[in-house]
This record gives structure tokens, sequence and C-alpha cells, in this order.
């Protein structure tokens, strides 16, 4: 384990500024906290986050990581705060350990491996600071080097977890020698028979082969050397694992992999990689199709170099990879060279420059779009990513609710859904999801998708599902209205009223069924009146013009049973047009009222002083003198009121029992604001009159749970 000093030391060795007294108080801090907590291996807990720290010290990172890197896990394990250490370290430290507790507690669950790239999505979007990730990285790897000590069935998850999560995650962001360790681990964990058998066949080859890597380093040296280029060169045997994954990708077996050594021609710049190109090629066969290069056209994570796999040296085939020093650091450390290498030269100073230096490789790279996705993650600023109760994750578009989460989950489970738990907690519909919230959707049978949904849900299947079920649901309700329109309109004329007498006329109005006569009637679109006289031709009209005798309007779909003689409602219509009650005042009898014709919905009935109002002004053709009829206290209206209740345990229950006590009738309820101490409310009252209405206020205004209320009537 590293000794506090030693950690110092590493420190300053690359940033001469370190806060050293910091760094000594975090290591203190991170021992005093684990305490006597121990490791499965049996040393001392804290010896983990303090080889985490020396893993960062590798990257040349900055000494608010390495400070994290060693409280990383005293917010998950010990009695610390965030608070407590946003106090002794400061607010950039909190807020990394904030971020590397936050991953902590989320866990991929499900064995589905396309939840993989979700997840590491979700990982990515989660760690808002690129240092977060890094410590992750540097944690995982710790671990994996210490995964010996573990029981076997933890071992396998975790080597899983690696290859699919973790390993993929650090070759992302450009972290090859991360990446390359953490999966020679895993596959050693994973398939500890494949390894020991490869392991065995590179050992025995390189004894036959007395050795054969030096041999041609000393070669290739002198090629250089002749061709006048400086070149460091090294070389190795592939790994065990990159050798087991050619074998499968290429289903050859490990005979048939020639080329089982790689080595490197480190140079100065970019004109001598293409020089020390053409002295390799001049002097080896080629491989054909083996030449790739990644200068001109570097792969998405930003990695640059020349690839060319030849007959070298010895008369064995090689692959050579050509680069210089700094692509050679870009390539191994990934985003943490790029960081390294801006505060070498100080240009950094304490502001980072991540996104900076990521659009400057961006500019060079060939896809843009897809570098950006690998690299930069902003990217997933607009995502969240939330689990099902089985482990599952959905990935859905920002500011999504349980209902979107329902409907990319199924559309049944959408159409019912009545409630939702968010981590265990039953929360509103209209609650804003987060990152790695667990969503469980309560349904029900006998629910319905509502209109209200469409306000807040974001996500385009919840939307449509949503907007079809009304659609459907309106028709039905234009239906109902229609048919009653034109039997009133019938009887009125003592005319017989029968579907077989419609079927007759359809044609006409261009509709293919006696539904669609009603749906047209009921919405407006097709007078009653035109109806009849297209199944009566002969029929002369004696009344039209006349007030209408008698005339309900429907509110919210109650049924109607009086179908005798309504009384009248509304004075001043035309027989059989459609009427309905604006949405934006909710007149009441008692209220004056004027009608409006709409295009396609027959006649708005407004109150005078509604605001709507304006924009009819220079339309008085459309304007309409209408007066409540003397039965219009008969049925039941909508009155809407703006109710600001107390936030205290019995207040909603308070107010419906007020509005009952007055004979209202609550017909919908919305909460529009919510704070610890208020409710605020919209809520529809059926209602028979002004009056009774007033009545509901002036009951309510004397209750101590209310504080406001008044007519929500513009
Ligand atoms: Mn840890």
């Amino acid at each position: 384990m590293l000794r506090q000093y030693e950690l110092v030391d590493l420190v300053k060795s690359y940033d001469p500024d370190a806060d050293e007294d910091a760094l000594n108080r975090a290591y203190v801090y991170a021992m005093k906290k684990h305490g006597a907590q121990l490791r499965t291996s049996g040393d001392p807990y804290y010896s983990h986050p303090v080889e985490v720290a020396g893993i960062l010290t590798k990257f040349k990172l900055d000494s608010t990581s390495i400070i994290a890197g060693l409280l990383h896990d005293t917010v998950e394990d010990t009695d610390a705060t965030i608070d407590e250490i946003r106090e002794l370290f400061g607010p950039q430290v909190a807020q990394l350990v904030d971020g590397l507790t936050k991953l902590a507690m989320i866990e991929l669950k499900s064995k589905d491996t396309k939840q993989a790239e979700n997840f590491r999505k979700l990982l990515l979007a989660m760690s808002e600071d690129i240092r977060v990730l890094l410590i992750k990285l540097a944690d995982r790897l710790h671990n994996m080097r210490t995964l010996h000590f573990c029981a076997p069935e933890k071992r396998m998850r975790i080597a899983k977890e690696t290859l699919d999560i973790y390993a993929p995650l650090a070759e992302r962001i450009g972290m090859q020698e991360i990446k390359t360790e953490l999966e020679e681990i895993a596959f050693k964990e994973l398939h500890k028979e494949a390894y020991e058998s490869i392991t065995a066949r590179l050992n025995f080859l390189r004894e036959q082969g007395s050795n054969l890597v030096p041999a041609i380093i000393k070669q290739l040296e002198k090629d250089m050397e002749e061709g006048g280029v400086k070149a460091t060169i090294s070389g190795r045997e592939k790994s065990p694992y990159s050798i087991w994954r050619k074998m499968q990708k290429k289903n050859a077996s490990f005979e048939q992999l020639s080329d089982i050594m790689a080595f490197r021609i480190i140079v100065d710049d970019v004109a001598a990689c293409y020089q020390a190109l053409g002295i390799v090629h001049s002097k080896y066969h080629m491989v054909p199709r083996r030449f790739k290069d990644y200068i001109s056209t570097p792969k998405p994570n930003g990695y640059k170099s020349i690839h060319t796999g030849v007959i070298g040296p010895e008369n064995t085939r090689i692959e050579i990879q050509i680069r210089t020093q700094e692509m050679h650091e870009v390539n191994e450390k990934g985003v943490a060279a790029h960081w390294a290498y801006k505060q070498g030269e100080k240009v950094v100073g304490k502001n980072f420059r991540w996104i900076q230096e990521l659009l400057e490789i961006l500019e060079e790279a060939s896809n843009p779009e897809e570098f950006l996705e690998n690299t930069k993650l902003e990217m997933y600023n607009d995502q969240v990513f939330c689990f099902t109760p089985k482990g599952d994750l959905i990935g859905l578009p920002i500011n999504s609710t349980p209902v979107d989460f329902a409907y990319a989950v199924h559309s049944k489970v959408g159409n019912t859904c009545v409630g939702a738990k968010i981590n265990g907690e039953i929360k509103p519909l209209r609650t804003v999801l987060q990152n790695g919230d667990q969503v469980e959707i309560l349904t029900s049978k006998a629910q319905h998708p509502s209109p209200e949904w469409d306000r807040f849900v974001v996500t385009g299947k919840a939307k449509a599902a949503i907007r079809r079920y009304v659609r459907a649901n309106k028709r039905e309700q234009f239906v109902a209205l229609g048919e009653q329109m034109l039997e009133r309109t019938f009887k009125g004329e003592n005319l017989e009223f029968s579907e077989k007498g419609l079927v007759g006329v359809l044609p006409n109005f261009e509709a293919e069924s006696v539904e669609d006569i009603y749906a047209k009637v009921g919405e407006g679109l097709v007078s009653a009146w035109d109806v009849m006289k297209a199944v009566y031709p002969s029929y002369k009209q004696s009344k039209l013009g006349k007030v209408v005798k008698s005339f309900k309007v429907r509110g919210f779909g109650k049924s109607d049973k009086k179908t005798k003689s309504d009384p009248v409602q509304i004075k001043g219509l035309i027989p059989g047009m459609a009427v309905h009650f604006a949405g934006c005042c909710h007149p009441l009898p008692g209220d004056r009222i004027v009608g409006i014709v709409t295009t396609g919905k027959g006649v708005a009935v407004h109150s005078i002083d509604c605001k709507a109002l304006e924009r009819y002004a220079s339309e008085p053709e459309r304007w309409l003198d209408i007066s409540w009829g003397d039965g219009a206290t008969e049925g039941s209206h909508i009155g809407r009121l703006k109710v600001i209740l107390l936030n205290e345990p019995g207040t909603l229950g308070d107010l419906s029992n007020m509005i009952a006590r007055c004979e209202g009738n609550i017909a919908n309820l919305n909460i529009t604001n919510r704070t610890m101490t208020y409710f605020e409310l919209i809520v529809d009252i059926e209602v028979r009159d002004l009056k009774h209405l007033t009545d509901i206020i002036t009951t309510l205004r004397a209750s101590k749970s209310v504080s406001y209320v008044a007519r929500a009537n513009q």
C-alpha cells in the first residue's frame, strides 16, 4: 500500500502546485473513517481508496480527483456525509464524491446483454464530470486486481459486469491501458481454461522460438537507423484475451493465428510516421488487407496510429503500429492524457477545459456524431434511464413522467396506469423522472387514458396513444348526442324517426353508416334539419328560425334519461344546431351569455365578460344573441374554481365534504401547484346556477383549510 508521503510525492512529481495539505488531510480522513473495516483480502479497508488514488496518479490527474479517489467510499460505507466532506474539502471534491456514491447505488440486475449498452449510457449520463468516471474506472480496476480474494460466485458476476460494462466504457473514453487490464483479469476469471491453454501455448512458443521478440526489435531498430528515422521500438506478445477474441472472430484455431506478436514504432512527428512506414513496406512483404491509417482517419474515440501487417524479420508474421509519442499517450490514457498535457503546459490553470479539448479532437474525427456519443458526456443529458422493478433499463427523453415510462414498457400498461411508485414511494403521475429511478407502474383495468395526461407526457408513443383514445372517446359522445338531436328534431315535427330512413340518405352526407351521420350532427358538421329534409324531401318546414322548443345541452357525458320534453336551457338558438359551453369561462345560469358560431362545432356559449370574445370583435356575423331558458337551472353546469388549500392532512377531504354538503358535485380536480405549505387547485363543480356556485364559494371562504377561493372564469 502507498504510504501517505509517497502518494503526495507522486502527485507533486507532475503537479508541483498540488494542495499538499488537502491531500494529507484526505488520506488521514479516509483512514479514520474506514477505521477497522477489513477487505475480503484481510487488508485494512482504507488500503483500497489509497490504491485507487495511486492508480489515478498514473493518469496525472489533479489533486481534486486524487482527494475524491481517497474519499470515494466514505459516504457509502462509513458515517461520513457529503456536507461534512464539502466543509472539509470544498464543493468540487464533494460533488465528485456525491457522483461516485450515486453510481455505487445503481446496479443492473437484468441478465440481458442488450441492456448493457443502456447501462453504460446511464453511467455516462450520471457522471456529469468526467473525473467521476475516471475515478469509478480506477475503483473497478483495483477491485478487479484483488478479485481473487472474493467468493467464486461473486467473482464471476463482477468479472462479467466488467467485461460487459466497464471495459467498453474505458475504451469509449480512450483509456486503452485500463480497458486491456480489465479485460485480461475478467477473461482469466470467466474462461479459466481458455486462458490457461492460450498462456501455455504462448509459453511454449517463447521457449521454442528462443524468444523472438528481442531479436525482431533489434532488427527493426537497425532498419530505422539505416533509413535515418529516430525511433523507439517496443514489442510484445498479444494478450491472451485479444488472441482469444481473434480466434472467436475469425473462427480460427490458435495455430492459424500467425501474428501473435505486435511491435510499436514510436517516432517524433507525423512526417516520421510515414517515413517509418515506407521503410517497413520497402523492406518486408505486406500482408494484404492489414494496412490501416488511423492518423489520416482517427477512430471515433480519438485513437490515432498506423497499423500494418508484414512478414517481418525471422520470417514471422507480425503486426506493426507506428505513432508519435503524443498519439501514444492519448491512445493509452484517453481523455486523461489530454488533461495531463494541457496541465503540463499550464494552459488549464484551475478551470477545466474538457469540453474545449473534446471539441478539438472532434474537429479531426471522421464521424463527429459517433465521436460525441462515445466521448462527450453531455451527449446523454437529453435522456434519462430508469429501472423496471425487474431491473431492466428503459431509456426516455428528459422530463419524462411515469406515464411515458408506462407506455414505453407496453401500451397496455400505459392505457391502464393509475399511479406510480418511484423508488418505493407513491408519486403523482406527472412527476419528472430522474436518472436511476426505479419505477413501478400501478394499473387498473377500469382505468382509461386521460386527456389530462397529454399536458405532461413527452414521448411520442404516450401522446399518440392518449390522443387516439380521446378521439375515439369523443366520437362516442358525438354519436350519442347526434342521435338525440335528430330524434328530437324529427319528433318535434311529428315525423317518424328511424334508422331505415337514414340509411337511404347516407350518400347525401358522405357518411358510411348511420353512426357517421349521428357523429356529424353531434359535432355540428351537419344540421339535424338538413338530415330531416333529406329524409322527407316533400316536408314543408314551418318553424325554421323560431326559438327552439326544447333543447338540452349535455355536459360531461352524463346520461340523460329525460326524453319526453326537455326544459328550455338556452333561448335564441337555431333548431338542431350543436352547442357547447366554452371551456374558458364556464358560464352558469345567472351569468349573462353570448353565442359564437364556430366552424365545425356549432355554437360556443361564453359569458359576456369572457376575454376570449375579443377575438371575435371584428366578426359580428358570428355573434348570436342568446339567453338562459327557463329550464336552465334544472340541468347541471360546470363551474370552475381556483382554490388554495393549506397543505395539511385532511384539507382535501374537508374541501370535498364542504362542496358535497352544498349539493355540489366535483367533476374534476387538478392540483396545479404544490408547495410545502399550500396546494393550488382548479376544481370543476357541477352546480345548478351562479347562485349555487356563489353559495359554495361563501361556504369555502368560511373554512380554516381554505386560504383563497375564487371563480376561475377567464
Ligand atoms: Mn471502491
